[in-house]
């Protein structure tokens, strides 16, 4: 893109489209992004003192930081809005998203480029700035530009757009005296002070320095307390600290622990952290499920068997019992034990003392018993299933591990834990997850609970380009079920289900199900799945909690 013949920008009616007011429920979208309306003034306010109280080198790196975020998430709309635009108009949404949002005006001076060589040279003129208006008011003319947070809006979003680090810097400003603002942006590698330029953008703020000093404090603890560890476990709900608050007291004792909850709750983690805080800790942690074992091998893989006890013994060989001597036994899907398997589990429960098949002498064996299902024991006794004596035993210390509907506030933490963690495994960045996505996970049921967000996670990954935010598409992509929040076209969230219903009305009408008959079924079904947790199930139903209770009550006197 030559200068003398840069063409105009091109009409943001399409952007303006992307703005949408959400009144019902207060909040502002451009497209995927939660947007908020300031007073300038009070923003203002807030830049002086922080200037105030951090000083100028601070705030301006603080400010650079911030306006860089918001520039990455522009970026990620420029592609996605102008698909089929030349490679110009489609940079333009950055200045034009910068001038709808209300930053400065921006008119382009020079926007040179060549995507397969990675050059670009750029020079943009600002009138109108923001953070003039701001600085000059409080603190008069300056010797050093002032716009700190709209440089790095540029810088954010030059970089995430072209894909490769790309820096501005202000060569005049308005706050200097001068009568407009004009800003030059490069790549880094181009900028002979590219080192200065980049260590406004690097992570040393009095926050990082803090935050290094917690980590200190926290290893030098970790030091003196080795065992009180959570690990992989995320959460800071109340359902999580509850299930936590208990294995923490079961850490210290021998007690043998049943872990209960659906399937993908993450019981192993549990388990393994378990141990982890115990004085085991130093010990074998040996898992095994009981549902993924044949039924003729599940009594030697668990007590071991003597040379000859059985065809294809060929040698003696310990049990998981005896491998986890010392330590910890975790025996996932307990459930699923075959009836000769319980009695026999009774027993080196009651005793203490594991035999081999095939053995002619009992074994003594120090383990602690961590169990799991995710079926209901209680009912499993009463078909016939499994035994009662054995249930009591394990059944001393029950710990309920919520399911993810239950500890909604725990999904953010859990996501963005996940995709950092994805991110290093793939070797692929990518900016973060959109608010609209991170909503629809808050609405969304989980019957897969964490295991299903981390198979969404790692595939939302997968297929969002680099550098971009994983939004509500990309995330639900392969999903089962839909979402049971939508995007319209205007960019805002619906409620409701997006499958077609029309086979399940037809089985309605076919039994004669009334409306009310409905509504109580559905209602009473979402009361029981979520545990009688009663904003769990408005939430499942997609209604509010005082909605649900007016249902609710309206039934009982029906
Ligand atoms: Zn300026």
């Amino acid at each position: 893109m030559a200068t003398d013949n840069l063409p105009p920008l091109p009409s943001d009616a399409d952007l303006r489209r992307l703005v949408h007011f959400s009144a019902s429920d207060g909040r502002i979208w451009l497209a995927g992004h939660r947007m908020l309306l300031l007073h300038l003034g009070g923003l203002a306010n807030l830049r002086k003192e922080l200037i105030q109280t951090i000083g100028f080198e601070q705030t301006r790196r603080v400010l650079k930081r911030a306006g860089y975020q918001s520039g990455l998430r522009d970026a990620a709309l420029a592609r996605q809005v102008r698909p089929s635009a030349s490679p110009f108009d489609q940079f333009a949404v950055g200045p034009q998203l910068h001038m709808l949002e209300g930053a400065v005006q921006v008119t382009p001076d020079i926007c040179e480029f060549d995507l397969e060589k990675g050059a670009y040279h750029g020079v943009f003129r600002w009138d109108h700035s923001w953070e003039v208006e701001a600085h000059l008011s409080a603190f008069g003319p300056q010797a050093e530009p002032v716009c700190w947070m709209l440089i790095g809006y540029a810088s954010g979003f030059t970089t995430a757009f072209f894909g490769q680090q790309i820096l501005y810097k202000e060569v005049q400003c308005a706050g200097c005296g001068h009568e407009h603002c004009v800003i030059e942006g490069r790549p880094v590698k181009d900028w002979p002070d590219a080192a200065q330029l980049q260590e406004d953008y690097e992570a040393d703020s009095l926050l990082v320095r803090m935050e290094d000093l917690q980590a200190d404090l926290d290893s030098l603890r970790d030091s003196l307390q080795p065992c009180d560890d959570l690990g992989e476990l995320i959460g800071r709900s109340k359902a999580f600290e509850k299930a936590i608050g208990l294995l923490r007291k079961a850490a210290a004792t021998q007690v043998t622990v049943l872990l209960t909850g659906e399937t993908g709750v993450g019981k192993e983690r549990f388990a393994r952290t378990l141990h982890a805080m115990s004085p085991r800790a130093c010990k074998p942690f040996v898992a095994v499920n009981c549902a993924a074992l044949p039924h003729e091998l599940i009594e030697s893989e668990l007590f071991g068997a003597e040379k000859g006890a059985f065809t294809g013994a060929g040698a003696a060989r310990p049990g998981r019992f005896e491998r986890a001597d010392g330590g910890t036994l975790f025996l996932d899907e307990l459930g699923e034990l075959p009836p000769a398997a319980q009695a026999k589990l009774l027993r080196v429960l009651q005793t203490g003392e594991v035999e081999r098949l095939g053995a002619t002498a009992a074994r003594k064996v120090d383990v602690r018993v961590v169990a799991a299902t995710n079926v209901d024991l209680q009912a499993a006794v009463e078909a016939g299933r499994f035994r009662r004596d054995l249930m009591y035993r394990l059944n001393v210390y029950p710990i309920g591990i919520p399911a993810l509907r239950e500890r909604v506030e725990d999904i953010e933490p859990l996501a963005n834990h996940m995709l950092q963690h994805f991110m290093a495994l793939h070797s692929k960045r990518v900016a973060g997850i959109t608010d609209r996505a991170l909503d629809a996970m808050r609405n969304y049921s989980w019957p897969g609970n964490v295991r299903e967000l981390e198979n969404l996670i790692e595939r939302g990954l997968i297929i969002t380009p680099a550098g971009q935010m994983v939004d509500v598409d990309d995330l639900f992509a392969f999903a089962p079920v839909p979402p049971q929040v939508t995007v319209g076209a205007g960019g805002e969230l619906k409620q409701g289900p997006a499958a077609d219903l029309g086979h399940l009305y037809e089985e309605m009408q076919k039994r004669g199900l009334s409306l009310d008959a409905l509504e109580d079924g559905l209602l009473q079904q979402a009361v029981d799945r979520a545990g009688g947790n009663l904003s769990a199930a408005a939430r499942a139903l997609g209604l509010t909690r005082p909605q649900l209770s007016y249902r609710l009550q309206r039934l009982r006197e029906r």
